[in-house]
């Protein structure tokens, strides 16, 4: 009988004192604990379920328990290579860089682990390219104000967020940020020291915000004319978000370096720089590298993932629900009285609420939901791509019971 009863006592002692963590505390977590995911639901240990709004941060764009993502990373793994190193040749990789650069502007594919590898690559790819067009002072990386790259030393210095940074100091040089604003850029990106200039189309923890297509368009021109690499950064709002697989095919507008991440291998940790041939032709083997970028098994589940973004009926019906939900959303900021604004695309959305955030969130949980938030006064939601109307009206309810609270 006391054997019974002495792990149960553990348990309770765990789930009592959820601060006593081996885990460093570089995250401040919920108090449920997960121990399944089913469709677009999370269930916790005691069994309640959370409708999931939040996507693991736009990683679970299929949701969870998908069956899809199941069979090719059983059938990837009966070969018994999850892992070769980037010195030898396995197919799935080469096979997934194939289909990205169909499907994109790109030429080459550069496989690694996150978005904050993925931005680091793209930079350290943008020297290289610029040094051989131009002198060895073109190495100046421009972000823009309110973006978010990433928490490595050069991401973290093209992301503004000044209570990341300042404990840090000082992070990789040569990096700065600008304002949204074309006359700053037009004297910030000097032909002769500026390498690249990063953009998120649609800025995601900054606040969400969608950039101007006429905006986007202007930096192109801008870029294009003084060879500054223009990077966008998709890791969030990139593979299916906005409702097309790419953010910038809206805009219409081309980069010369794309990065992806969150969603691209179904939760496995992947990032990609996809680059176009110019710069390919700048990078020679030894210029950068990864142990683990692309292995066979990431790769096989980021194909599968790849082609299911990309299937037109999944856009056709994020874009259909995005445009509802923006209403849908609008129409609840009238009657609460407690949003200032919102803004988004497809299932990318922002709220700018009157009380912290956070405490929303909170709110959220007692409620059976998982929001996010994007800096102090912005709830931010991202749902999985596959949610349906029902789930989404679900949601939405909860989430005007709780503004209103
Ligand atoms: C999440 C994110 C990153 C960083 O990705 P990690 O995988 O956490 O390193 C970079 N850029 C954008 C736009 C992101 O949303």
């Amino acid at each position: 009988m006391t054997a019974v009863t002495l792990p149960m006592e553990e348990d309770v002692l765990e789930t009592t004192a959820p601060t006593k963590t081996s885990l460093l505390g570089t995250y401040k977590r919920a108090p449920m604990e997960f121990v399944k995911g089913e469709g677009v639901e999370l269930i916790d240990a005691d069994g309640k379920r959370y409708l999931d709004f939040a996507s693991g941060i736009a990683v679970n764009a299929l949701g969870y328990g998908d069956a899809g993502i199941a069979r090719v990373m059983s059938e990837a793994l009966s070969s018994g290579m999850i892992h070769t190193s980037n010195l030898y040749r396995t197919s799935a990789g080469e096979q997934l860089a194939d289909k990205l650069v169909e499907c994109s502007f790109a030429s080459k594919v550069f496989f690694c682990n996150s978005g904050a590898e993925a931005n680091e690559g793209a930079f350290k790819f943008a020297r290289r390219w610029a040094r051989k067009i131009g002198t060895d002072a073109k190495v100046e990386i421009v972000a823009l104000r309110g973006s978010f790259h990433g928490r490595l030393f050069a991401s973290l210095a093209a992301t503004d967020r000044p209570s990341y940074r300042a404990p840090f100091r000082p992070l990789a040089g040569a990096v700065s940020i600008c304002e949204r604003d074309l006359a700053d850029l037009e004297t910030a990106l000097d032909e002769e020291t500026v390498s690249a200039l990063i953009v998120e189309p649609v800025q995601g923890e900054g606040g969400v915000r969608v950039l101007d297509s006429d905006f986007l368009e202007r930096l192109r021109i801008l870029t294009a004319k003084r060879e500054i690499a223009l990077i966008f950064d998709e890791i969030q709002c990139g593979l299916g978000r906005t409702g097309h697989l790419f953010a910038y095919e809206r805009s219409g507008v081309v980069p010369d370096m794309l990065t992806l991440a969150k969603p691209l291998a179904g939760g496995l940790p992947m990032g990609a720089v996809l680059v176009s041939e110019e710069i390919a032709a700048a990078i020679q083997p030894g210029d950068h590298g990864t142990t683990f970028g692309g292995g066979p098994l990431v790769s096989a589940v980021a194909g599968h993932v790849l082609e299911r973004l990309s299937d037109p009926t999944l856009l056709e019906s994020v874009r259909e629900n995005g445009a509802w939900l923006g209403e849908q959303l609008d129409a609840i900021a009238r009657r609460s009285g407690k949003v200032r604004a919102i803004r988004g695309i497809g299932f990318i959305w922002g709220l700018d609420v009157v009380e912290p955030a956070g405490d929303i969130v909170k709110r959220g949980w007692d409620e059976g939901i998982l929001l996010l938030t994007a800096g102090e006064h912005t709830l931010r939601i991202l749902p999985p791509l596959v949610m349906d109307r029902d789930d989404l009206v679900r949601g939405l309810s909860i989430i005007e019971k709780i503004i209103a609270q």
